[in-house]
């Protein structure tokens, strides 16, 4: 007699969940994830008690159809990738199919959607379970509401921390959000208090004194560099502006915010001689490159990748910086770092 079993799917995306769903900051960062993909212009997100009571994103993207509002819940289901080709060339910032099955696993949600062509739905999951569906407003975009997150794995409950900490981690998700898409109004509410709101103009700098200060997008110089494979464009802060490590340094890849040491050591070598020793600037680089050159399928939350030509990219970049600073006839602070 055999002993292996196949997990029912409720178990499995409890699994999964594990990964994908750490803290109220995860099931953020998924949702706007979703509604940029969405194609949305405005992204409204209303919290309580930093998400651990609630969390509700509202877009206006372009909504699910009736039939799919199911489909939507189960694993690996997903409408931004069809075959291995799409996976190797992803434009999107979703296609692994996993949030949305994950988030329902361990909370009591509320879908709202509709594509603005006909009337819309609503479903209710409680721990995975679709507990309602009904037809609701035609207005387009999506509504997710997000209650008593890990209601059901107790053990991820307790580990949790303050609202404070949870703040701050979602302070951090929001900010990098925004800054990939400048594009986008982004709104963030929390306990009935606005603590965020960027004007989606298209403006990074702009995005840049929303979150760092005036006195920071006074002193940034803008780079801006093309060549076969990359477009990278940005703000580079003045050597006179630093700050003691290196979480200031922003890197967003075809719309995705990503950390990558090697970049980050480009930037550093690009300053060279213009930063004191143990000081770090600050920096928001948005490239551009073919999808095909980034792997983004290393790990589930997706912010670490993979260039194939990762030695050009390093010079393309370390130039880009070196030049830049060299072009405002500054003068080195005098000590080498390292
Ligand atoms: P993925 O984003 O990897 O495709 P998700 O589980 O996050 O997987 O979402 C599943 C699917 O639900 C998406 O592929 C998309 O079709 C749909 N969806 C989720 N959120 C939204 C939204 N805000 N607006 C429109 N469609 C959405
Ligand atoms: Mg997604």
């Amino acid at each position: 007699m055999g002993r292996i079993v196949q997990l029912p799917d409720d178990l499995s995306n409890k699994i999964a969940a594990g990964e994908v769903v750490e803290r109220p900051a995860s099931v953020i960062k998924e949702l706007l994830e979703n509604s940029i993909d969405a194609g949305s212009k405005r992204i409204k997100i209303e919290l309580e008690e930093a998400g651990l009571r609630s969390i509700k994103v509202v877009d206006d993207g372009e909504g699910i159809a009736p039939d799919d509002t199911e489909r939507a819940f189960f694993r690996h289901a997903t409408s931004k990738i069809l075959d291995e080709y799409e996976l190797f060339r992803v434009k999107t910032l979703g296609f692994r199919g996993e949030a949305l099955a994950s988030i329902a696993a361990v909370s009591q949600l509320t879908l709202r959607t509709s594509t603005g062509e006909e009337a819309g739905t609503e479903i209710v999951v409680h721990g995975g379970e679709i507990k309602e569906k009904q037809a609701s407003t035609k207005r387009r975009g999506t509504e997710i509401l997000v209650e008593n997150l890990f209601f059901n794995t107790p053990a991820r409950l307790k580990y949790l921390k303050t609202i404070h900490t949870e703040l701050g981690h979602i302070t951090d998700i929001i900010n990098r959000m925004a800054m990939s898409h400048p594009t986008i109004r982004f709104e963030c509410v929390h306990n009935g208090k606005r603590m965020f709101l960027t004007p989606g103009d298209g403006e990074l700098l702009h995005v840049i004194q929303q979150i760092y200060g005036r006195s920071v997008a006074q002193n940034m110089y803008k780079l801006s560099e093309d060549s076969l494979d990359y477009n990278v464009e940005g703000y580079i802060s003045k050597p006179e502006l630093t700050r003691a490590n290196r979480n200031y340094i922003s890197l967003i890849v075809n719309g995705r915010f990503i950390k990558n040491p090697v970049i980050n050591r480009a930037i550093l070598d690009g300053y060279h001689t213009f930063l004191p020793i143990g000081r770090y600037p600050l920096v928001v680089l948005q490239i551009e490159m073919d999808p095909y050159l980034v792997d983004v399928n290393v790990h589930p939350a997706k912010t670490e990748v993979r260039f194939s030509k990762e030695k050009e990219l390093f010079n393309i970049i370390k130039d880009a910086v070196y030049q830049l600073l060299h072009g405002q006839r500054l003068i080195p602070s005098g000590q080498k770092k390292e």
